[in-house]
């Protein structure tokens, strides 16, 4: 099937789907069975409720992790699958109301990492993967790090440097993408069982939806020159991630 296809195909779908809404509205409205009309209300309203219920649970379940209160492990997960489905919506409403979309970002990363955190991992060092973007390295530098971290000729400038001696120091697999969605293809191809992504609070919610499969803590970059330009990090948090992923915490 090609893309037009797909295009039309999905299009259809989703008229499809509320031509059938459409359709079930009326035929309740118009239902000469009052008693197929008071179900069929209830049942809407039980919906509704149920769906109200746990938005305002997720939502104080998310402000206890957020606020560093203890939570149980399988309900952190669960609020993190709720605020996964749920993540679409939530970004089509910051543009109503205006709030920048990186706070709410940073809330999705905080509360991934969190639930991370509360799990425990004995991971072999070559199971653990290091990936930063590229604007991590100094934009004067000539060395090519993007095919191979070892590029690096450890001048101390950047925070590559620093990658690459956490690199050797723990022996885990360490890589710097060109962007995001290299990022992507060299996870799936290494295949590791824990990821700790530096990146933006963009390419950091995007990626860490992406690869779910995977268990990963996102480390927010820090951008003193802008967006995307010579980058950095805090290393410690870094190393912090590697040691509790080796079952070191
Ligand atoms: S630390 Fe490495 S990547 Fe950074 S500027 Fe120096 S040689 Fe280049």
């Amino acid at each position: 099937m090609n893309n037009e296809k797909k295009f039309i195909y999905l299009m259809g779908v989703i008229a499809l789907f509320f031509a059938l809404v459409y359709k079930l509205v009326n035929f309740v409205i118009y239902s000469k069975d009052m008693k197929f009309v008071s179900i069929s209300i209830t049942l809407l309203n039980i919906l509704l409720m149920i769906i109200i219920t746990v938005i305002i649970l997720s939502s104080i379940v998310s402000y206890l992790i957020l606020k560093g209160k203890k939570i149980s492990r399988n309900i952190m997960k669960i609020n993190l699958n709720i605020v996964n489905g749920m993540y679409p919506l939530i970004i089509i409403t910051t543009k109503i109301f205006s709030i920048p979309k990186n706070d709410i970002r940073k809330v999705y990363v905080i509360l991934n990492n969190n639930y991370i955190y509360s799990n425990k991992y004995n991971f072999k060092a070559e199971d653990i993967m290091l990936i930063t973007p590229h604007c991590l390295q100094k934009n004067f530098c000539k060395y090519k790090v993007t095919n191979d971290i070892d590029n690096c000729r450890q001048c101390g400038q950047c925070n590559v440097q620093d990658l690459v001696k956490l690199k050797q120091k723990y022996n885990v697999k360490a890589f710097v993408a060109t962007g995001g969605t290299l990022a992507r293809k060299i996870i799936i191809e290494n295949k590791p069982k824990a990821v700790i992504a530096i990146a933006c609070e963009r390419d950091l919610t995007s990626g860490i939806q992406d690869v779910s499969k995977f268990h990963v803590i996102g480390i927010l970059n820090k951008r003193p020159n802008g967006p995307c330009f010579n980058t950095e990090i805090d290393i410690e948090k870094v190393e912090e991630a590697i040691k509790f992923f080796l079952g070191g915490n």
